[in-house]
């Protein structure tokens, strides 16, 4: 647990320090962020900041947030104890670990966090939490915001890029500001596909961890290849993803209709 807090704590902080360093390098140099300013138009530098700063909240939000641990109504210190003393090696067929005896359908066991998470979506390593029933939105939303803010702040770094007679001068005038293009790049392109998968998943109601693992999980294997069983065509699985708050019982879903248990 310790050690848990110490990694969040430090990609926490990764994240806050780079977000804000890099924003720094953008108005410091002659972008067009900053000849806004001179020129006294603010409103394009606050928007930026304000986004800037809604990025870091949501992220932080989405952090920090319950991501939809299984509650453990029925657990019991003595279980606390031996949950912590399985073996490592016991981790991948935790379906009925000490936790959550009653596992809901679409939840898993998350080996970092030690907990169950309903409708779990996958452990994400850069927020340090998990992505579940209950975050997952504001993961997606966060992932928009965070998208735009990175390529609003591309635009800004690729305008105060300024020229030089040689190459030598050219990189030492540019050097902060070509290596905050080369992260914000990089980010921009790693969330723009993790934001395509997760849309594309969401439309389709299933996981990133139903997908990935389709033939391990029990509901699933009774299906076909093509077959989602819970999926209820794009429109609505979009509405009641973004939409329609509070948790859906799975503990009441069963299989008596593999075909749509919803
Ligand atoms: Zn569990
Ligand atoms: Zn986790």
């Amino acid at each position: 647990m310790k050690n848990m807090f110490r990694t969040g704590f430090l990609v926490r902080a990764t994240h806050t320090v780079l977000t804000w360093v890099i924003t720094l390098i953008l108005f410091v140099h002659n972008t067009e962020l900053r000849q806004c300013e001179e020129r006294g138009e603010l409103t394009l530098p606050v928007l930026f900041f304000l986004l800037v700063v809604l990025s870091v909240l949501l992220y932080f939000a989405v952090s920090l947030m319950d991501p939809g641990f299984v509650l453990s109504d029925t657990v019991k210190p003595s279980d606390l104890e031996t949950e912590s003393m399985v073996p490592q090696s016991s981790t991948c067929r935790l379906r009925r670990c000490g936790f959550c005896l009653l596992q809901p359908m679409r939840a898993k066991h998350c080996p970092t966090c030690s907990r169950c998470v309903r409708r779990f979506d996958h452990h994400c390593p850069w927020i340090e939490n998990c992505v579940g029933e209950r975050n997952h939105r504001w993961f997606v939303l966060y992932l928009m915001v965070q998208l735009l803010t990175l390529l609003w702040a591309l635009r800004v770094a690729i305008s105060g890029i300024s020229p030089s007679a040689t190459w030598e001068s050219w990189f030492s005038i540019n050097a902060f500001l070509l290596a905050a293009l080369c992260v914000v790049a990089v980010f921009s392109m790693v969330v723009s596909v993790l934001l395509g998968c997760h849309i594309y998943l969401v439309a389709i109601n299933c996981t990133t961890w139903e997908f990935m693992s389709r033939h391990r999980i029990a509901y699933l294997r009774e299906c076909s290849d093509e077959d989602s069983p819970f999926d209820r065509g794009v429109l609505c699985n979009l509405w009641d993803f973004f939409c329609v708050c509070g948790a859906v019982a799975w503990e009441q879903v069963y299989r008596r209709n593999p075909q749509n248990p919803v």
